[in-house]
């Protein structure tokens, strides 16, 4: 059983992986169960903030790290909020209002050019010098809506539309949204990947 620390501080996130990748030889434990400090994210990519979070979690602990950044990018913005996705509306994170100022800022932005998608990156670095990660992504392409809709999840689920379906991520039942989301492709890319490697 190979031993990997996930450097997030997130519950929810240790489950959801733990799950996921529950048919291999591994035992995944927390950053917040090693009690290890938060890492400030000062990378300009999704992908240098995992990778910085990861590196920090094998220096802090000698074991192989698993970590993943993941946001929503909105084309007509330039792709904000992009890294800034948590706290979009200030400081505390705050989904509503997170919400309520993309909403604002997209309101005269017309259909057709409303496109967006979420994208979650997971990487696995092996040990702190780890020259060449593993590095696994996923998208989802959507739009976003004029309003809210629906009361599942967290985050901007009730302004990201997934316009094959015709809901947004707050109108799924959550199987739907675990079929579809970033964050499903990426960690089953990161299943296979691991398989291969095991
Ligand atoms: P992090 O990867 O935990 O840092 O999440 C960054 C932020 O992106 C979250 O706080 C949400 O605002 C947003 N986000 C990421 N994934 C999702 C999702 O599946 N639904 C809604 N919001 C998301």
């Amino acid at each position: 059983m190979k031993q990997l620390v996930l450097a997030s501080h997130n519950a929810g996130k240790l489950v959801e992986m733990q799950q996921i990748l529950a048919e291999l030889p591994l035992q995944i434990t927390s950053a917040a169960e090693l009690g290890l400090g938060h890492v400030e994210e000062t990378g300009l990519t999704f992908v240098e903030n995992a990778l910085l979070k990861a590196r920090a979690a094998c220096l802090a602990t000698g074991l192989p790290a698993l970590a993943d950044d993941s946001g929503l990018i909105v084309d007509a913005l330039g792709g904000a909020p992009g890294l800034y996705s948590a706290r979009y509306a200030g400081e505390p994170s705050n989904a509503q209002a997170n919400n309520a100022k993309l909403l604002e800022v997209m309101r005269d932005v017309p259909d057709g050019q409303r496109s967006a998608r979420f994208y979650a990156v997971i990487v696995l670095l092996r040990h702190a010098a780890d020259p060449q990660p593993l590095i696994c992504e996923g998208r989802w392409e959507g739009e976003i809506t004029h309003a809210p809709r629906g009361h599942h999840g967290f985050g901007y689920n009730p302004v990201f539309l997934d316009p094959v379906h015709g809901l947004t991520a707050a109108e799924m039942e959550p199987a739907l949204k675990n079929e579809l989301s970033h964050r499903a492709q990426a960690l089953q890319q990161l299943k296979q990947q691991l398989a291969g490697l095991l």
